[in-house]
């Protein structure tokens, strides 16, 4: 039986932040400068890992050693500094989505592997405004795919298991979110549908995720 919904919690990096394709751009350039070269899918796959398990994850892949936790530091900076030259934009409708929510008096959450200071630096601060409870990798033991961010996101904004939904676009966050229990549909912004199928439903686009809503609510 389906129940009304009281809360729905959102990922951040390609769902709220169209932000994937200049996450690969500076990957894509770190990694040629250690004699890898990769396409966008192997980063899009990846989302939600750790920086530093991915780094380790595609090495291993590509059978190129590892080179340690010093450098890999220095991998993450420019790539951090790489990222950050240009600001990231919103998805369309991503305002309208969270104001028809919110006017719903349905609770906001963002769940988020990123750091707290870098959501902060990413979302303008009436985005930051719309959400009642915020999860980032500074608020968790364990990242995603663990359920760990899910459950807590719920925690804090309140609302069962039963009346949530997640809206993520990458496996690693699908698991979480279906894990802690909640039933999450999937964007296919970055991922095609065959890498989302975790998920309870996938929808193209924004525009598609303002329709469902506005069917269910
Ligand atoms: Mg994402």
């Amino acid at each position: 039986m389906e129940k009304g919904i009281r809360s729905v919690l959102f990922d951040m990096d390609g769902v709220i932040l169209d932000s994937m394709p200049r996450h690969a751009d500076a990957w894509i350039r770190v990694f040629r400068q250690y004699g890898v070269d990769l396409a966008p899918l192997d980063i899009y796959r990846r989302e939600g890992m750790s920086g530093r398990d991915s780094v380790i994850d595609i090495f291993r892949e590509r059978n190129v050693a590892y080179p340690g936790d010093d450098e890999y530091g220095r991998i993450l900076e420019k790539k951090i500094s790489i990222f950050e030259r240009q600001p990231v934009g919103l998805f369309p409708l991503v305002k309208e989505i969270l104001h028809f929510l919110r006017e719903r008096r349905i609770a906001l959450a963002l769940v988020t592997g990123s750091l707290r200071r870098s959501v902060e630096r990413a979302l303008p601060r009436d985005v930051m405004d719309c959400f009642d409870a915020v999860v980032t990798a500074d608020d968790v033991s364990r990242g995603k795919p663990d359920p760990e961010p899910y459950a807590t996101a719920l925690r804090l904004a309140g609302g069962g298991v039963h009346e949530s939904l997640a809206v993520e676009n990458a496996p690693m966050g699908i698991r979480s979110a279906v894990g802690a229990g909640i039933q999450c549909i999937a964007l296919a912004t970055s991922l095609p549908e065959e890498h989302l199928r975790e998920a309870s439903l996938v929808l193209q686009d924004h525009r598609e995720l303002m329709e469902y809503l506005q069917d269910r609510l």
